[in-house]
């Protein structure tokens, strides 16, 4: 079984969780940019962490087998901070990288006048760059910000298949795919959508542009999910081809909209910029 992971944050992970994702069969992901669960006071936050998304985190996935790809945006949260906002005029330098798949994460928080700036400006910086966009929907006033996302992406240069709506659950589901635009489910331990729901929503809505993430971060989460997803299809009576539609072509197929993603991991460098993660004496 092949699995592609396409919203995961690694830099809150551990090489533990890479080792157990490689055995679980993930052999590819994207990490989208996101905050720092505290506020940055400047864009040279972001600079240095867009750095670590291009180089040292490749570098670490690649030591475990798996590819790594990332999305670069200034996050909806931060859009509401003016120390923040600046790094938009930075973006277009990082998005003509080869490792850059997507611009993202983007969309709405508190759906506020400022993050309406910022998901139009970043929706724009995608059609211009030729890449598409991974859009998280909020997490509350769920259907309500749903319309309003589409309504952005309407007016945007971006067509909808270059869109994938992320944090999709039942109530946005139906919105979401009538909209053209990618769906994604992000499948988490306690809340929101979980591996037996995903089950019932691949039933109904078939396994077409319907996209699954495991979206793990410093907060609970778990970076197995998508496995876990694809032993609850199989165990529901979905077939092998199935299972590999939703857990690999699918986002190979969305994020290959870019030209730039690069599947085969090489044999793996032994340092970045002089270092290892490796510790002393090994
Ligand atoms: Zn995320």
């Amino acid at each position: 079984m092949r699995i592609f992971d396409p919203h995961i944050h690694m830099t809150s992970r551990t090489t533990d969780d890479y080792r157990a994702m490689y055995d679980a069969g993930v052999r590819a992901l994207v990490e989208p940019s996101f905050w720092l669960g505290q506020p940055r006071t400047a864009p040279a936050s972001f600079f240095d962490y867009f750095d670590a998304l291009l180089g040292w985190e490749p570098f670490r996935a690649s030591q475990y087998g798996i590819a790594h790809h990332c999305a670069l945006a200034l996050n909806p949260k931060e859009a509401n901070d003016p120390r923040c906002v600046p790094v938009l005029d930075a973006l277009p330098r990082y998005l003509v990288k080869d490792s850059v798949v997507a611009v993202g994460e983007i969309g709405y928080d508190s759906m506020t006048p400022a993050e309406d700036i910022a998901l139009a400006t970043q929706l724009q910086l995608a059609a211009d760059h030729g890449l598409p966009a991974l859009v998280h929907t909020p997490h509350r006033d769920k259907l309500a910000g749903l319309h309003r996302t589409i309504d952005v992406i309407r007016e945007s240069h971006l067509p909808p298949e270059r869109v994938l709506l992320d944090h999709l659950n039942e109530t946005t589901v139906k919105d979401a795919t009538d909209s053209g635009c990618w769906a994604g489910f992000s499948i988490y331990p306690d809340t929101k959508m979980d591996e037996d729901r995903m089950v019932t929503i691949l039933r109904t809505y078939g396994t077409e542009k319907i996209i699954v993430n495991s979206a793990a971060d410093w907060g609970r989460s778990d970076p197995l999910k998508t496995r876990d997803v694809a032993d609850a299809m199989l165990k529901a009576g979905f077939t092998e081809d199935d299972v590999d539609q939703v857990l690999w072509r699918n986002p190979v197929a969305f994020y290959g909209q870019s030209g730039r993603l690069q599947l085969d991991v090489d044999a793996p460098d032994p340092l970045h910029e002089g270092n290892s993660i490796l510790r002393g004496g090994e």
